[in-house]
């Protein structure tokens, strides 16, 4: 019999397998778990050279899997100014932030700012261009909405992306004007998107930002994340050199996605011969996925009835059924998983359709297709996911943040967004993302708001789905390695799975649930090899 190199005792070890099984020790061997069981059935493995944890009864669950993230966009916003820094109360302390900002900034290069929510600043307003213009008409300023959807620029960013007042609105957004027609600095969607990709980063800058946003990723328990989308060609390459460069720590699952354009990239990763699950144990190619609506917040989804808060707004979508079909049905037929961003329930019946017309052209099992965030699932949705064997990825943490505006938006189809409990009694696997930095990539933020469904200010939204810990916990871990065909080597605590571990500083399962989002990480494990531990929680965005 060999000895263990790492062993843990006295746990409270949350397995996640079938049986949802609570152990007492684990085991670990190189970078895979020998046992797991009782005190006694692992104390046997032993040696000399083992290293003994005895966790005092804390929780040690299997690491966190977030099955929709954006890791660079988050590393690259933590150079930025921060609208959802505690200090930002009003329009003026984000005006002022954007000052400094660009008085340490060379003339020329971008001054930037994220997490923008017109909604919880006092004035409760959208900055205009002239009060950016008013900061610097040297530097080209982006502040880029919390959604990720909508930015709102100075003339010198719209000079440098060439718009002016005759430059016609692309498909799948606009340019805002006013009621003369000229541009007000605000752009919508696709608009938003191409003026991303044009307001770039340096090698340099994207570089640390991965680095940044691993090393706050693994001081909260995650140790697998599903990248969902890059801001470019050269961010796919960069984020692969800095996986092997272990810049980046956590296991990677890339999403094939572009946030401007993504089916352009699609066709070029296509064409190029790169096909999911090519890759390691670290960096994985994943499946292809375009956008076809807008953000829950907003708001911009596509729905079948209109907005609660506007009669005549249904959202917007970015393909016809035709060209979605073409695009996503070519990934299919060419064996590639495929998956859509789809909100509203519109669009999310857009990608069923799609992917029932691809299976019925060409059936293939085991495909795990999937729809990223499947935001408005109403009833008929989730049947017709449980009978295709589409996997959706909830964002359980968008509650806590914006469960107010989804009852002003979209009323009682609250009670079906995002519905962790249908899920789960419908059979349907959900993988559970924060689409951080949308919302604080934290899971057990994320586990905390799927248990209780309530928003900050206490308010309960659509509470019929809120789910245990430990259900949520599986959406968290599990159902993540079910997401990307890796089920077999991680996802839970079992013998020969890869020692991908947590460390929590008390016990979950014994915290009342109002509190689980005050515990905290005691130790990260990826690999074998920890990754983490905890002196003092570092510094991020605040979670709530
Ligand atoms: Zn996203």
């Amino acid at each position: 019999m060999t000895i263990a190199d790492l062993v843990f005792l006295n746990g409270e070890v949350v397995t996640v397998d079938e049986r949802n099984t609570i152990a007492e020790a684990v085991a670990v061997e190189g970078n895979r778990i020998k046992a797991v069981g009782t005190n006694e059935e692992v104390k046997v493995f032993i040696g000399e050279k083992t290293k003994v944890i005895d966790l005092e009864g804390k929780s040690l669950l299997p690491g966190f899997i977030d099955s929709h993230l954006h890791l660079t966009m988050y590393g690259v916003n933590q150079q930025a100014v921060n609208c959802k820094a505690d200090h930002i109360k009003s329009l003026e302390d984000i005006l002022s932030d954007l000052r400094d900002k660009a008085k340490e900034t060379p003339k020329g290069q971008w001054v930037r700012a994220w997490g923008f929510n017109e909604t919880k600043i006092k004035e409760k307003r959208y900055p205009t261009k002239e009060e950016l213009d008013h900061i610097s008409s040297e530097h080209p300023i982006l502040i880029l909405r919390t959604c990720g959807h909508i930015s709102i620029v100075n003339s010198k960013a719209l000079e440098i992306a060439k718009i002016d007042r005759t430059t016609p609105d692309p498909e799948g957004g606009f340019i805002e004007r006013d009621v003369d027609g000229n541009t007000t600095g605000r752009l919508v969607e696709t608009a938003n998107m191409a003026m991303n990709e044009i307001a770039s980063y340096t090698e340099e800058e994207l570089r640390k930002g991965m680095k940044t946003a691993s090393d706050h990723f693994i001081s909260s328990g995650i140790t697998s994340v599903h990248d969902a989308g890059v801001l470019d060609t050269d961010n796919f390459r960069i984020m692969q050199q800095a996986v092997q460069a272990k810049d980046i720590r956590v296991r990677v699952y890339a999403v094939i996605c572009t946030l401007n354009d993504s089916a352009r990239f699609v066709d070029n990763i296509m064409s190029a011969g790169i096909v999911t699950g090519l890759g390691d144990e670290f960096f994985k190619i994943g499946p292809a996925k375009v956008f076809t609506d807008g953000s829950s917040t907003g708001p911009t989804i596509a729905t079948r009835q209109p907005y609660t808060s506007d009669s005549k707004n249904f959202g917007i979508l970015y393909y016809s059924q035709e060209e979605l079909d073409r695009i996503l049905g070519e990934a299919h037929k060419k064996g590639y998983q495929i998956t859509a961003h789809a909100q509203g329930d519109r669009a999310i019946e857009m990608v069923l359709n799609c992917i029932e017309k691809a299976l019925d052209e060409q059936p293939r099992k085991n495909h795990r297709h999937r729809i990223e965030h499947a935001g408005i699932a109403s009833a008929d949705l989730q049947e017709r996911m449980k009978k295709l064997g589409v996997i959706p990825i909830p964002n359980p943490p968008f509650f806590y943040e914006f469960g107010e505006s989804y009852v002003k938006n979209y009323g009682s189809r609250v009670n079906e967004m995002y519905p962790l409990r249908d899920y789960i009694d419908n059979g349907i696997i959900a993988a559970a993302g924060s689409d951080c930095p949308v919302t604080h990539y934290d899971p057990l933020f994320g586990i905390h708001v799927a248990v209780n469904r309530k928003t900050a200010s206490g308010q309960l939204v659509g509470g019929r789905q809120r789910v245990g810990v430990v259900e949520a916990i599986r959406a968290y871990t599990w159902n993540g390695a079910y997401a990307s065909f890796e089920e077999d080597m991680k996802g839970s605590i079992e013998k020969g799975k890869l020692a991908d571990l947590v460390i929590l500083d008390s016990s979950i399962l014994s915290a009342d649930p109002e509190n689980i989002k005050d515990l905290s990480v005691h130790m990260t494990i990826i690999d074998g090899e920890v990754v983490f531990q905890k002196q003092s929680r570092p510094v991020s965005s605040s979670k709530g």
